[in-house]
């Protein structure tokens, strides 16, 4: 599909999120499927990601903050649930309580704010309280927890316990087993505490996509599945993991699909002859008689001079190079070799052409790069279109 607005687009397929969530719910069985959006919907574009989302039965978003949950609350529907598992400012207290968004509670002086908020409203706080288990980020402290029950107890008319939560630090790597494992073992001794002291919570909730696809006995009531839900794995090791644990050849092609392609075309031709160089500076010379073809992707789009002289994208289902140095807005293509190559042609950047693939998860390695990071620098300017 061409889009005349912008020089590249990006699309989001429906049938792959659909294929990942209900995937991942015969993974996490009973548990509710809380996605989370935080950083854009991890690039792919909060507004764009939420209903379809919705769509595919999501009924709960986390966000970071309340600046992302103001977002959330534009295009979610009033039948979806909101949590902030971030920072929410003091004098957003009030808005959240007012909006049903439930957040997260990680210091004492932040659930006596809430509860003073609560009061003057007179609507009860949505709160998922945060515990430190070895994170050592954020969580209630253990020495805190006296306290923690006290002012939690007096203040219960104004409070609407909704989660007791971790964090795990790095379940997605074996290099870090030990340290999840005491973290999930010192998250069931805390969970043990409170509930002696009347303290038992709606939901309670540990995993993130890591941990509830390599150490199942981490996703309790509710999982807070990000990028697995996108269509990617949280590192190579854990795709590795989870290909061998569940053998089935056939199932373990298709687990999880990314939903995510980036499209351009060729917006320009030019032939150069051999022993020239090619854009800024001496980066690339031609060592033959070249067609070189223009694309209008560069670094300001989040395709960044990492990939200058490196990277490849997909034109008439053939792999080409990135020759020269990637600029701003536009980058240049070695295109000697194919037949017929014409202004307009589709170029993948992410995605499939034909029965070739060029994978985010490649994209990511070739830029030094985790997909985290390189799908949160995909610019909202890029249009999202949805595909089936
Ligand atoms: C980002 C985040 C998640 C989701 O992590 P994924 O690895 O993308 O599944 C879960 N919990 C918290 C607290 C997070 O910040």
């Amino acid at each position: 599909m061409r889009n005349t607005i912008y020089h590249s687009y990006i699309e989001l397929s429906k049938s792959a999120l659909k294929h990942n969530i209900n995937y991942l719910k015969t993974r996490i069985d009973r548990a509710k499927f809380c996605s989370v959006i935080k950083g854009n919907a991890y690039g792919h574009g909060i507004k764009y990601f939420v209903p379809l989302a919705e769509k595919c039965g999501i009924d709960m978003f986390a966000v970071y903050d309340a600046s992302e949950a103001a977002e959330a609350l534009k295009f979610k529907s009033d039948r979806s649930d909101l949590l902030i598992l971030g920072f929410i400012d003091k004098d957003k207290l009030v808005w959240a309580i007012e909006n049903n968004i439930a957040f997260s509670i990680y210091d004492l002086d932040r659930l006596k704010e809430t509860i003073t908020a609560a009061r003057n409203i007179q609507k009860k706080a949505r709160i998922h309280i945060e515990l430190e288990t070895g994170m050592n980020r954020t969580g209630i402290e253990t020495d805190q927890l006296e306290d923690l029950v006290e002012i939690y107890i007096k203040n219960a008319d104004h409070l609407d316990l909704e989660g007791l939560w971790t964090h795990y630090a790095g379940p997605e790597s074996s290099a870090n087993y030990f340290r999840v494992m005491q973290q999930y073992e010192r998250f069931l001794e805390l969970k043990d505490i409170l509930r002696k002291k009347q303290m038992i919570p709606r939901y309670y909730h540990s995993a993130c996509s890591a941990a509830a696809l390599n150490y199942p006995q981490t996703i309790m009531d509710l999982v807070r599945i990000g990028i697995a839900q996108y269509g990617m794995w949280p590192n190579m090791e854990t795709l590795i993991y989870n290909s061998v644990n569940n053998g089935d050849e056939l199932r373990r092609k298709d687990q999880l699909r990314s939903i995510l392609s980036w499209k351009t075309r060729i917006e320009g031709l030019k032939k150069v002859k051999m022993g020239n160089f090619i854009g800024y500076g001496n980066y690339y010379q031609a060592s033959r008689d070249l067609t070189v073809a223009i694309i209008p992707v560069g670094y300001s789009h989040g395709f960044s001079r990492d990939l200058s002289n490196k990277a490849h994208v997909l034109v008439n289902r053939k792999k080409v190079g990135i020759i020269g140095i990637v600029n701003m807005n536009c980058s240049l293509i070695d295109v000697t070799d194919l037949k017929n190559v014409s202004n307009g042609d589709e170029v993948v950047i992410i995605g499939k052409q034909g029965n070739k693939r060029i994978s985010f998860a490649s994209f990511s390695e070739q830029n030094y790069g985790m997909n985290y990071e390189l799908l949160t620098r995909l610019p909202d300017k890029i249009p999202r279109i949805i595909t089936r």
